[in-house]
Formats: C-alpha cells, sequence, structure tokens
C-alpha cells in the first residue's frame, strides 16, 4: 500500500472522505511513492472555519511575539534543512543542493517576516488640523489563502505564508498534488515553532479545492503561482468573488548577448540558467539572443562543449547537473515541444530525447537539447516549454533583441550581457519585462525586494513578498481623532478642507 498524504487542519493530520486521490511519483525512479488525498468542497469550508475561529486571538499576539514564532521557524528550518531537502528532492525531482535553495529561498522570506513589528509601523500626522491627529495602521485581513505550483513547494508557500502569517491573518495553503510532503513538514514546522493551531492548514487538492477556495465567501485573498491559464481563471474567479488576488503566471526568459559580453561567463550562466532544476523554474533562461551572427557562432562554439558535459541524473546524486522532471507527462510534453521545433523548421543542434539513466530506466529524465535559429513565429517560442531545452534566437542588433522579450506574451524574467553600462541601462529602463538581470541569468530578486513579472506573467497589482507582501496581505485603516477641550465647535454642513 502506498503511503497517504493528508490534510494538516487545526494542527494535526486531517484525513478526509472526497475517496479522491493523486498519485506522487518519485521522479527518479517513476514509482508511485505515495497517494495523495483531494478535498472536497466541504473540507475546504472545514478548515476556513477553523481558521476563521483561530484567527483573531493570533491577530491579537503583539508583533514582536508573532516574530518570535518566525525566529524560531527560521531556526527549525536551518536544523530540518537535510530532512527538508531530501524530502523534496524525492517527489520533485531536482538535486539535493538544489532543493537546499529552494528551502533556502523561503527561509529568506521568513528572515523578512522576522522583522514585521517594523513592517507594520504606520503612519502618523501630528496637528493635521486644529487639535486633530492622524494615523494609519496595518490590520491584517482575516483568512487568506495560497495556492502554490509543484516547481518550488517549499519557497512559494513561504513567500506567502511567511508574510501573510507574520501580518497576523490565518492561511489555508492549497499545495500542488504532485509534490505535497513538504508543505505539510512546514506546516507541522511552524506549530513546533510556537504557532498556535488552526492558522496554518494545508488541504490538498486539485480543481475542486482551488475553485472552493475562490468562492468562499470568508477567504479575503488568494496568492496564487502556477501556469497562466489558470493564473487567469484564478484572478477572475477570486476577483469575482470579491477577494483581493495576485495571480503569478508562466514565463519565457530572454537572455540576450552583446557582443561585448564576457562569452566564458555568459556561457557558464546560460548552462546553469537553461538547464538547472531541468528547466523547470520560472525565472529559467531557455531563451538566448545573440546579437549579431559572429555573436551566435562563438556562443555555440562554446556552448556545445559545455551541454555535452552536462549529467543529469538521480536527485541524490552529487554530481548530477539536474535530475529528472516532475512526472512522465511533463516529459512526455518537453518531447513534444522538441519535436514540433523540428518542425517548424528550428535546427536542433543537441537532441535530449532517448536518454535514459543507467539502473533508472523508468524515471523521468531528459537530456539537455539545444536549438538554433529559432523564430518569433515558431509556436515552440511562444509557449513555455519548462524543461532543459535552450533556444537560440538570433538578433541583427540590440534594438531588434530588445524588442523580443518586450513583445512577448509573458514578461516575467529577462537577462542582458554585456560590458556597456549605458547600453544595460537603458535596456532595464524601457524592456516590458518585471524582473531585469545585468549580467546576471537568474534575477529573483531578494527576499526584502518583490518578485512578480509582467503581462502573462502575473494578473493583479502586487508583487510577492517584501514590502508589497505586508501589502497585500493587511488592509490599511485611517484615523482622524480630536479630543473635547471643552469649547463647543459649529456644526458643519459643508466638507472640512485645509483651506
Ligand atoms: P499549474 O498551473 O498546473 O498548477 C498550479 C496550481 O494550480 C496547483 O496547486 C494546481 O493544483 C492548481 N491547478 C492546476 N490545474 C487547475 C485547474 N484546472 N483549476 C484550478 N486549479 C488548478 O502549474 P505547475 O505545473 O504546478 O507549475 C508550473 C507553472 O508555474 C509554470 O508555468 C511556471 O512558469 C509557473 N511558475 C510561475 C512562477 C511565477 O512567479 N511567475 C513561479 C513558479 C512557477
Amino acid at each position: 500500500m502506498a503511503r497517504e498524504i493528508h490534510h494538516f487542519i487545526n494542527g494535526k493530520a486531517f484525513e478526509g472522505s472526497s475517496g479522491r486521490w493523486g498519485d506522487v511519483f518519485d521522479p527518479n525512479t517513476g514509482e508511485v511513492q505515495a497517494r495523495v488525498q483531494f478535498a472536497t468542497e466541504a473540507e475546504v469550508a472545514k478548515a476556513v472555519a477553523i481558521a476563521e475561529a483561530a484567527q483573531p486571538a493570533w491577530a491579537a499576539v503583539n508583533p514582536q511575539r508573532r516574530a518570535r514564532v518566525m525566529f524560531k521557524f527560521k531556526q527549525l528550518l536551518e536544523e530540518n534543512m537535510d530532512e527538508l531537502a531530501r524530502m523534496l528532492a524525492s517527489e520533485h525531482g531536482k538535486v539535493v543542493a538544489d532543493a537546499k535553495g529552494d528551502v533556502q529561498r523561503g527561509l529568506e522570506v521568513i528572515e523578512f517576516a522576522c522583522g514585521i513589528p517594523h513592517l507594520l509601523k504606520g503612519d502618523y500626522t501630528e496637528g493635521a488640523g486644529p487639535g486633530i491627529d492622524v494615523y494609519s495602521m496595518r490590520q491584517p485581513l482575516g483568512v487568506v489563502a495560497g495556492i502554490t505550483p509543484f516547481n518550488f513547494p517549499a519557497m512559494i508557500p513561504m513567500w506567502m505564508f511567511g508574510v501573510a502569517i507574520a501580518c497576523g491573518n490565518a492561511f489555508i495553503l492549497k499545495p500542488s498534488e504532485k509534490d505535497p510532503s513538504v508543505p505539510v513538514r512546514l506546516a507541522e514546522l511552524m506549530l513546533e515553532a510556537g504557532l498556535p493551531e488552526g492558522i496554518l492548514n494545508v488541504v490538498h487538492g486539485d480543481k475542486v479545492a482551488v475553485d472552493a477556495i475562490l468562492t468562499h465567501p470568508d477567504i479575503k485573498a488568494v496568492s496564487f503561482v502556477g501556469s497562466s491559464d489558470i493564473a487567469q481563471h484564478v484572478y477572475s474567479t477570486g476577483t469575482a468573488h470579491g477577494k483581493r488576488v495576485q495571480a503569478m503566471g508562466g514565463a519565457k526568459n530572454h537572455g540576450i548577448i552583446l557582443p561585448d559580453a564576457d562569452m566564458d561567463q555568459v556561457v557558464k550562466d546560460l548552462v546553469g540558467s537553461a538547464y538547472g532544476s531541468a528547466g523547470e523554474r520560472c525565472m529559467a533562461l531557455p531563451v538566448a539572443v545573440p546579437v549579431g551572427d559572429d555573436t551566435a557562432e562563438k556562443l555555440i562554439d562554446k556552448l556545445m562543449p559545455e551541454i555535452e558535459k552536462l549529467k543529469p541524473g538521480h536527485s541524490t546524486d552529487p554530481d548530477a547537473a539536474y535530475g529528472p522532471v516532475v512526472t512522465a507527462a511533463h516529459k512526455a510534453k518537453i518531447e513534444q515541444y522538441i519535436q514540433m521545433g523540428v518542425e517548424e523548421g528550428a535546427k536542433l543542434l543537441v537532441d535530449g530525447r532517448g536518454f535514459e539513466l543507467q539502473g533508472h530506466e523508468k524515471g523521468f529524465f531528459i537530456g539537455p537539447s539545444l536549438f538554433d535559429r529559432v523564430t518569433p513565429q515558431m509556436r515552440t517560442y511562444q509557449e513555455e516549454i519548462f524543461g532543459p531545452v535552450l533556444q537560440i534566437v538570433r538578433a541583427r542588433d540590440l534594438e531588434e533583441a530588445a524588442r523580443l522579450p518586450s513583445e512577448h506574451q509573458y514578461g516575467n524574467g529577462v537577462a542582458i550581457f554585456t560590458r556597456n553600462g549605458l547600453a544595460a541601462r537603458e535596456f532595464a529602463a524601457k524592456v516590458n519585462v518585471g524582473m531585469v538581470g545585468i549580467n546576471v541569468p537568474i534575477p529573483v530578486p531578494v527576499a526584502y525586494h518583490t518578485f512578480g513579472g509582467w503581462k502573462r506573467s502575473a494578473f493583479g497589482d502586487t508583487n510577492q513578498h517584501g514590502p508589497e507582501g505586508v501589502k497585500f496581505f493587511t488592509k490599511i485603516k485611517t484615523v482622524t481623532q480630536r479630543w473635547p477641550t471643552g469649547e463647543v465647535a459649529d456644526q458643519a454642513f459643508v466638507i472640512p478642507t485645509m483651506q
């Protein structure tokens, strides 16, 4: 019998009764290692009711004490890092060192959340009028929810619940059904850190659970990260039900290489960012745009031997560059895109299909692929592949190169490689993309800045974590006060002004 993964509600495992389950694979072996329960609408409602009952007391805990739970949780993450990374790698497929990075980037948001007393301080104006003071405060929303993708099962839940809970909210997490164990473990560790029961609840499931969250009247805000069509559904349904929604979607990030770039460094950066984590990162760099044919030839000459050296391997193999992809279905989708690229007329320089890892022939492994002569008209360029496939689109000049990311349907991240500061500065100012790297291939902002793309990479108007996260998970209240002096002011029939 496969291990069973249950919901986590009110501080303990909760066995649902939907009778619906999802398979959780070990992508290294291709075997089903566990099955995860899918929630019914009523089970989501039960979690919300428990969260709703627990939230006022948590909001009343002073911010310094809430921060102490975060400090303790950070310590527990550090102590449990190895266990978390191994668990994560065994369900996701990324290598253990990269899984530690996944936990670490989430931990850094928890570090940010440790500063919540300072972050929640409001504004105060003394003497805004005669004897009148004005002050504002940020208050939690109540019960809020997060719906997360498979590719960062530690970092992305922490982007959301770290900030939301520190602000005094109760949280319902609906993690990806493909790798649900780490999110449950995080909730257990939060409890161990001193979080009261009912403040962080995990419900597993599919569209039924997601739609139950989007339509539940007592959930005040929903933060989502996943693919764009689902992000759009989440945004439109959630907002139609009166909620605040931020919904991050897919990506197709470009790396523009100017002729003066340090080509040896560019090649290292491209290989890491295109193939690391088997390309299953929303900030991967799957499109290289060399400017000029000479640059393209130089790039390919240096790239080919590096790609040939790349060895996919078991998640626990410290020498593996990257592990298997998450499911057999995802592997098949990536291979279909490679075939489509060939049929569209792109030049397949390295073909990763048919790769088998000895001893793990049923694992979801796929070798690195490289395409040259990809054009903007091709579907394989326009759509997100989310696999270890690097596409080269040649551009004549910087203007043509810069148009590519700016006009693409996605606008998550972009990078430019050059020694020309002025060109980089102008590019960063003008490009129609949310996050820019200058000689930095994966420009994921640090935790105290904010993360978010543009266009179909994000629906809504606030970014994840950092000050924008605090803004998203709180509402502002402004108080105008006057204390009686004994003098009676005249009644006023016109609106008071500062004239
Ligand atoms: P996904 O859209 O399939 O799933 C995301 C979440 O939505 C999961 O919890 C899933 O259970 C749920 N879901 C799936 N189908 C649904 C449906 N029909 N109705 C309602 N809910 C549904 O995404 P994924 O495959 O888990 O993750 C990969 C995607 O996430 C990629 O497109 C990647 O670019 C994107 N991503 C974006 C960011 C970002 O910040 N922009 C970060 C990480 C990943």
